[in-house]
């Protein structure tokens, strides 16, 4: 099947309806067109910049506006950043991402400092996402240059949705990061969040803005929210595996060749939920103790998983070897 970028709202919605596994088979007889069955990209993020941020995303504990239990942090020094990268790699990771908690990038010390992460890690052989906010045109082309492959910028929700979780940016300012990014000959990594309060509507629209993109992101993070206490949304309901796999579904049919991955939240599904992912066309996950600040399923818990569904560990830069 060819890629789409003229999906409408009506056509996401009755994909969502769908019967449970006529909407799983169509999911999974996409994925079989486009990915290897059964592997899945191990990335690793780490939160070179923890905390102390001026932003109002109601669902962070980074955000220095919530009294959370993080706290802002200092910058992380080079070697302790590789050294956590190696070890990731030695586990399969072949994505190393890594967050600040800033606004937006400033031409700073710190700024170079995280160009010459980008360059050590590539050297390693891996992927490097960065997460540093938003960016200007001539902040893209070093992170370009220093051999950054992706940018990862999250949509979060709907336009509507948005306006109601952060007010300090708007929906437009991220769409122009991404438009930057993406200009620069940076790969796109932007997802969302389900469990914040929106409904089934907010979620497909997501999904129809990505889709629309043309070229589709390389890479679309979908996260299930994890209740920080002290945040706006500490009690949050959680949402359950049945909207999850379904939007993890029609993600697989509107944006076949995107990397789909397990990210936020992932510690509180069941082995059992997560095969349905696997199967309705998720194929990466976050591997490590911690996602920047919250709690991540265990090592362990994961590698028996892998030898349970007899899983493989993806390696890095397939797409530039498969084009
Ligand atoms: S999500 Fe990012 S931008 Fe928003 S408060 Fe947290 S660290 Fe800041």
């Amino acid at each position: 099947m060819s890629l789409r970028y003229d999906w409408t709202i009506e056509e996401l919605e009755k994909l969502y309806h769908l019967p449970f596994f006529e909407l799983l088979s169509h999911a999974h007889l996409i994925h079989v067109q486009h990915h290897q069955v059964g592997e899945i990209q191990v990335c690793n993020l780490i939160s070179i910049k923890t905390g102390g941020c001026p932003e109002d995303c109601k669902y962070c504990a980074q955000s220095s506006r919530y009294q959370t239990s993080v706290s802002a942090q200092p910058m992380m020094q080079y070697d302790e950043v590789l050294n956590e990268a190696k070890k990731a790699i030695a586990r399969g990771a072949t994505r190393i991402c890594l967050g600040a908690a800033w606004r937006e990038v400033r031409d700073s010390k710190q700024f170079d400092d995280v160009l010459y992460m980008v360059k050590g890690i590539t050297a390693l052989g891996a992927e490097v996402c960065c997460t540093l906010g938003m960016l200007k045109d001539h902040q893209a082309k070093r992170l370009k240059d220093a051999g950054l492959y992706a940018y990862n910028h999250n949509l979060d929700s709907s336009e509507k949705f948005y306006k109601t979780i952060i007010t300090t940016r708007t929906y437009q300012d991220r769409l122009n990061t991404l438009d930057i990014v993406e200009k620069t000959g940076i790969s796109v990594c932007c997802g969302g969040i389900l469990g914040m309060g929106e409904d089934t509507l907010d979620r497909l629209e997501l999904l129809l803005t990505l889709s629309q993109r043309n070229p589709h992101p390389e890479s679309v993070p979908i996260n299930r929210l994890t209740q920080v206490p002290g945040t706006p949304l500490e009690n949050q309901p959680h949402i359950s595996p049945w909207e999850m796999i379904r939007i993890i579904a029609v993600a697989r049919i509107v944006l076949p060749k995107v990397m789909l991955r397990l990210s936020c939240g992932r510690i509180e599904m069941s082995y059992e939920e997560q095969a349905l992912c696997f199967f309705a066309g998720a194929n990466s996950i976050f591997m490590g103790e911690k996602l920047l600040t919250v709690a991540n399923t265990s090592l362990d818990k994961d590698e028996k998983m892998f030898q349970l569904f007899g899983l493989k560990k993806r390696p890095a830069f397939l797409r530039e070897r498969e084009e």
